[in-house]
Formats: C-alpha cells, structure tokens, sequence
C-alpha cells in the first residue's frame, strides 16, 4: 500500500496548472528539489532528476516537455530488493538548450542555485500555490491521518528553504524549520493548518481523509471524557457509601442506631440495605430531595464521630 504521502502526491500531480507562469513556478521548485546538473562537451549543461514516485516523474517530464525548449528522457531502475521502490530518472542530456531554461527558472546566475532568483516566479499569488506544489512534490511528506499531524518539506539547501518558509509565512501559514542529516525541514503541525495547505495545493480528497480522522477522534476522546466523568462520580457514591455503612455499624454496634430520630433511622437502615445507591436514588425511596438525604446521612456520620461511647 502506498503511504499517504505517496498518495497526497498522486492526488496533487493532477491539480491542473494551465498558466505558463505557474507551470514554471512548480518546475523550478520541483527541480530545485531534486535535480542536479551536469556538464558536457563545450560547457553545456545538462540536467538529472531522480525520483521514486512515478507521478512526480510524470509531472517533471510533462512541465519540462510543456517548457518546450528541451527533450527529456526517462529511464526505470527497478528495485532489487523488496519493500524497495523504483527510481525514475527523468535526463536532459546536455545542450544548448539547457542553459536558457535554468536561467529562466532562476537556476543559474551569480550564485548557482541560489533562491533570489525565485522573486520573479513568486510574484503572483497563483505561481506562489504551484511553487509550493513542486517543492512538496519533489520533497514533501506528511504523516497519515491517524498519526500526529505533520507535514514536511525537506530542502537540500538552507537559502531554498528559507525562501519556502517565507513563502508560507506570507500566506499565515504556522511554520518552523529546522536541520537534520544535511538537509533542512519546513515544517508544519497544526492538523487544521495541514488541511489548508493540503487544499490550496490541490489536493481535496486527502484533506477528507484528514477530516474523517480528526472526527473519529473527537468522538472518541469524547466518549472517554464521558466514561471517565462516570467513572469518578460512581468511585465518589461507592467511597462515600463505604464511610456511611461503616457509621451505621459503629452506632449500631453501640446500641444507639434504636435511639435515633425515626426519619434518621430509617435513612440508617435504608443505607445498610442500598449500599451502591446514589444520594439521589436514596432521596427518591423515601420521597425527599437529594439534599436532605445528604443532610440525614451527615447527621449520621457526625453522631457515630462523636458519640461519648466511641472507642478508636
Ligand atoms: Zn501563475
């Protein structure tokens, strides 16, 4: 089965990007994740992407081919072990083409593969959404529906992940980031915001399955604030209870449970008879409210603490 992430990218590569701008916009962010160059005969660049997800290497193949001004190549490694995935490797071999487009997704320039270039692709509100859609595509993940909410974007740079980070700050986005093993993770926590972001980027049949888990467990931490309620209301009857049988036996035993005011003898002895029964369920037995059966069964405890006879 494929993991969640696997699956949020799936959904996303079919997010249609109809506008040249915002089509460049994921190709930049898509290559700065994964590609690297190389160089060939008379200084020409060339361009390598490796992915195993074969959607994100559908996508890469059909913006550069939408680009126009290059020819990619795809080729499969299958995996040699189990539980191991297929790597894609999308090839642009080097020509003179190759330059103009880096330079065109701000890849090339004084300092290679800096982010400053990105201004211009990030200008419109829409090309912000599809930069953001290539950067999760080429290096995102987040946690399936039932675990802790977190979403991630894993940056080999720390100038392309800062520039990811403003991107979302600018959109009110909660984000942090922080480094690991060489790279650098922009990441996100909040369920609800996860959801957002998830929606904006086109990806909406995901975000249901983060609803329907975020629902589940309302209902259940719902559930067991309820049984823990009465749970503790049952443990607060049975130990109250307990004190009040133990009283009776202390004035009976005393001979002096006969000598008590008729209506507090019979609340004695209803007690010795009903030792699980609410002060309310005692109150409804003998027709008075929950509040003077409190108030007998007080009355009670006080005598069997202070009696004269009273041995400790
Ligand atoms: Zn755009």
């Amino acid at each position: 089965m494929p993991s969640f992430a696997t699956e949020v990218k799936n959904e996303l590569v079919r997010a249609s990007t109809r506008k040249t701008c915002c089509q460049n916009a994921e190709l930049a962010a898509l290559l700065r994740m994964g590609a690297s160059m190389t160089i060939g005969p008379a200084m020409n660049l060339g361009l390598n992407f490796v992915t195993e997800n074969a959607a994100v290497a559908r996508r890469v193949l059909q913006l550069l081919k939408a680009n126009g001004q290059v020819k990619p190549e795809v080729t499969v490694s299958r995996a040699k072990r189990l539980k191991k995935n297929n790597s894609y490797f999308l090839r642009v071999a080097p020509s003179p083409q190759v330059r103009p487009l880096m330079e065109s997704l701000g890849m090339l320039g004084d300092n290679e593969g800096s982010v400053g270039h990105d201004k211009g692709l990030l200008r419109r509100q829409c090309c912000r959404k599809a930069y953001l859609r290539g950067a999760f595509l080429g290096g995102g993940t987040v946690n399936r529906p039932e675990a802790k909410a977190h979403l991630e974007f894993v940056a080999n740079s720390y100038p392309f992940a800062n520039t990811l980070m403003q991107v979302l700050k600018k959109m009110d986005f909660p984000v942090g980031i922080t480094d690991r093993k060489n790279n650098y993770q922009v990441y996100m926590k909040d369920g609800e915001e996860i959801m957002d972001l998830l929606a904006m980027l086109g990806a909406p049949k995901a975000v249901e399955q983060l609803e329907v888990a975020r629902n589940l467990r309302e209902v259940r931490n719902q559930v067991n604030r309820l049984v823990n309620c009465e749970t503790a209301n049952l443990q607060r009857t049975v130990s109250a209870s307990v004190a009040q049988v133990q009283a009776i036996h202390q004035l009976k035993s005393r001979g002096e449970l006969d000598k008590l005011p008729p209506k507090m003898a019979e609340m004695a002895r209803l007690r010795l008879a009903e030792p699980d029964a609410s002060l309310s369920e005692l109150g409804e037995m003998l027709g008075i409210s929950r509040g003077a059966a409190a108030n007998r069964l007080r009355k009670i405890m006080s005598l069997a603490d202070s009696s004269p006879g009273e041995v400790k």
